[in-house]
C-alpha cells in the first residue's frame, strides 16, 4: 500500500513534519509520500474533503486549525476529546477519525530524559492548546500542577477544566523550587527569542527539571538560563519526533523508526 500523508495549517512552509515523516517510510520501506498543504481559513472544510476524495489516508493538522477540524471529524479518539484538539487525522473508507499524539509525545520525551512526573510538584507556563495536552497528559501521569498563563483568565479557566491549581502573580505564587517547569507559551521562538516571562534565578524560581517545547531555537533561552543552573533540560525537538512517531504508528501501523526520524533533522 502507498501511504498518501500531509499536514494542514497556515502557514506550513517552516515545518519539519514532512522531513521526519520522509525519513520514517524511507526507513521502513514504504511507498508514500508527505505533503505541507497550506489551507486558508475559509477553505478548511472544502480542502478536507478534496484531500479525501484525492486518496489522503493520513493527516497532521497545525496551527491554526487543531480546534478548529474537530467538528469536521466523523469519530475522535478519547485523547482528542479530553485534550479538546487533534493532530493526527486517519483516514479510512471516507471516515475521519481525530486523534492527538501531542500529550504522548511530550510524555514520551520526558520518559527517555529519564524524569518521572508521578507526584513531582510541576509548573505549566501557557494555557494555549499546547498546554491542554500538557496538563492533561501529566495529569494522567500523577504530577501535582500548577497553571500560570500571561493572560490570568485563561490560565483559570484551564485549571478548572482539568482540575489542577492556577497561579495568579509570579512573584506572589511561582517563586521557589518546582520539580519541572513547562514552557508552552510561544515565548522565546524565533524571531522573537529573547523574549520570555519569567527568568530563572533572578526571579526566584528555580527546578530540578527545564522543559521547553519551542524548538525553534533548538537551545531557547530559557533552556540556557536551566543550563546555567545545573537543571536537566529538555528541548522541544524531542516531543517533535515522538508525536510524529505515534503519528506514523497510528497511519502505517509499523513502529516509528524513532531513530532515522530524529536523524533527518539532524541532517540540517
Ligand atoms: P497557542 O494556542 O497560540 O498558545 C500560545 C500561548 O503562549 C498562550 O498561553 C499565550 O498567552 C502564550 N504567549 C504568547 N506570547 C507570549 C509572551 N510574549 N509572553 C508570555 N506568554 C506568551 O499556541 P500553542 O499551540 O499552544 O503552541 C505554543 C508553543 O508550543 C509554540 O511555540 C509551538 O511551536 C510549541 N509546540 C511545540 C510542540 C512540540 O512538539 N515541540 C507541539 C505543540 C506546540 P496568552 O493566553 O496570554 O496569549
Amino acid at each position: 500500500m502507498a501511504y498518501t500523508l500531509g499536514l494542514i495549517g497556515y502557514p506550513v512552509s517552516h515545518s519539519l513534519s514532512p522531513r521526519i515523516h520522509t525519513a520514517a517510510l524511507r526507513a521502513r520501506g514504504l511507498e508514500g509520500s508527505y505533503a505541507a498543504i497550506p489551507v486558508s481559513p475559509d477553505l478548511l472544510p472544502a480542502t478536507l474533503r478534496a484531500l479525501v476524495a484525492n486518496g489522503y489516508n493520513g493527516l497532521n493538522v497545525t496551527i491554526p486549525y487543531k480546534q478548529a477540524v474537530m467538528p469536521l471529524m466523523d469519530e475522535l479518539s478519547d485523547d482528542a476529546r479530553a485534550i479538546g484538539a487533534v493532530n493526527t487525522i486517519i483516514v479510512a473508507n471516507g471516515r475521519l477519525c481525530g486523534h492527538n499524539t501531542d500529550g504522548v509525545g511530550f510524555l514520551l520525551a520526558l520518559a527517555e530524559a529519564g524524569f518521572d512526573p508521578h507526584a513531582q510538584n510541576v509548573l505549566v507556563l501557557g494555557a494555549g492548546g499546547a498546554a491542554r495536552a500538557v496538563v492533561y497528559s501529566l495529569n494522567q501521569a500523577g504530577a501535582r500542577i500548577t497553571v500560570w498563563n500571561r493572560t490570568e483568565q485563561r490560565a483559570v479557566e484551564l485549571a478548572r477544566e482539568f482540575r489542577v491549581r492556577s497561579a495568579a502573580a509570579l512573584a506572589a505564587d511561582l517563586t521557589g523550587t518546582w520539580d519541572l517547569i513547562v514552557n508552552t507559551t510561544s515565548a522565546g521562538m524565533f524571531p522573537n527569542g529573547d523574549i520570555f516571562p519569567v527568568r530563572l534565578a533572578s526571579d526566584g524560581l528555580s527546578a530540578r527539571c527545564v522543559y521547553d517545547l519551542v524548538y525553534n531555537p533548538r537551545e531557547t533561552m530559557l533552556l540556557r538560563q536551566a543550563r546555567a543552573v545545573g537543571a536537566l533540560v529538555i528541548g522541544g525537538i524531542a516531543m517533535l519526533v515522538y508525536q510524529a512517531a505515534e503519528a506514523f504508528r497510528l497511519w502505517t501501523g509499523c513502529e516509528p523508526p524513532v531513530p532515522a526520524m530524529l536523524q533527518a533533522l539532524a541532517d540540517g
